[in-house]
């Protein structure tokens, strides 16, 4: 049964009527890249470019950064690489770049800081377009998005760092463009957000923490951490439907979608691909391939009726358990 699990693991995964969900590591590290490919990982849907940053002593320079994101491109090209802009802040801190503040979830992290500095910003998008030059499988995604304005700034210098590489002689393709959800005004802006993008991103791990106004690290108010909240759930609708308004494709890269359970919901509302940790791809595959869509959206109805997380959790574990 190990045996046949594994070798299921490396097929692309689809719900009983057929519907593909494709299934992508989390990563921000290259030594992830091995297992990756080899758990059957269609792809990197969130590639946390931080972590190279936090375990150095200084900002890695450009050239540095380009080999970093070419190993990664090149490892998994013709799959898809989803690089994240630096996000930084709250509780990832860079050594080299103390940042002292009474409320660092709600402070400078993430898109706010670097187009505070844009000298960061626009060596790290040069750095990843070049590193696409031979791999056209990059997408950049932006995180802790709250507003227009912010998307803007982040697409013009992007643009920018482009023309300075056609400029300077280099053959760059356009990547793909994303923004995070992961703030509660993102959720009410989902729709004009994915319009000006090629996909969305839920991060769960962060939208759960601002919308339930619990620290995600705080162990007093763990139990009311709960990405099976109904305000989450609702939230995480909302998310779907503006994306499929607007046309464009949405994933959830957040440690929700290796929750069986969420996933349930999450195939119900018709979320388009799932980007875990390494080691829950063959789990999270298992759980697509056992539901049909009906089953799933049958399922979703019944647990909008429900009152508390608790609930929710019984009735998908009980689903669950009759899968098999
Ligand atoms: C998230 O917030 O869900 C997410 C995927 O990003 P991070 O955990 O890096 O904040
Ligand atoms: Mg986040």
């Amino acid at each position: 049964l190990e045996e046949g699990l594994r070798e299921l693991a490396l097929e692309p995964a689809a719900t009983r009527d057929g519907r593909a969900v494709p299934v992508l590591a989390n990563s921000g590290l290259l030594a992830d890249i091995k297992p990756s490919l080899n758990s059957g990982a269609e792809g990197v849907g969130l590639y946390r470019t931080e972590v190279p940053f936090m375990i150095r002593d200084r900002f890695p320079g450009e050239e540095e950064q380009v080999e970093i994101y070419r190993q990664i491109l090149a490892s998994f090209d013709p799959m898809p690489v989803t690089l994240r802009t630096l996000d930084v802040g709250g509780d990832k801190a860079l050594p080299y770049f103390p940042v002292q503040e009474d409320n660092p979830f709600l402070g400078w992290r993430g898109i706010r800081l670097t187009l505070d500095h844009p000298e960061i910003f626009l060596t790290q998008l040069r750095a990843m377009l070049k590193a696409s030059r031979e791999h056209p499988n990059l997408q950049i995604l932006f995180p802790m998005i709250s507003t227009l304005v912010e998307l803007k700034e982040a697409m013009v210098l992007l643009n920018r760092a482009r023309d300075e590489l056609l400029d300077e002689g280099f053959v760059i393709p356009m990547p793909r463009v994303g923004v995070m959800i992961e703030v509660p005004a993102a959720v009410y802006l989902v729709e004009t957000l994915a319009r000006r993008v090629d996909f969305l991103s839920v991060g769960t791990n962060d939208l759960v923490q601002y919308l339930l106004a619990v620290d995600r690290n705080n162990a007093r108010v763990a139990n009311l951490y709960d990405t099976l909240h109904p305000a989450s759930i609702r939230a995480l609708e909302l998310i779907a439907e503006g994306a499929r308004r607007a046309g464009k494709p949405v994933s959830v890269c957040g440690e929700m979608a290796s929750d069986p359970a969420a996933i349930i919901l999450l195939l119900g509302m018709g979320i388009d691909s799932l980007s875990v940790s390494v080691s829950a791809i063959a789990r999270v595959k298992w759980v697509i391939r056992s539901f049909s869509s009906d089953r799933t959206e049958a399922l979703l109805a019944q647990c909008r009726l429900l009152e508390n997380p608790d609930q929710v959790r019984s009735l998908l574990n009980n689903a669950l358990v009759q899968a098999g």
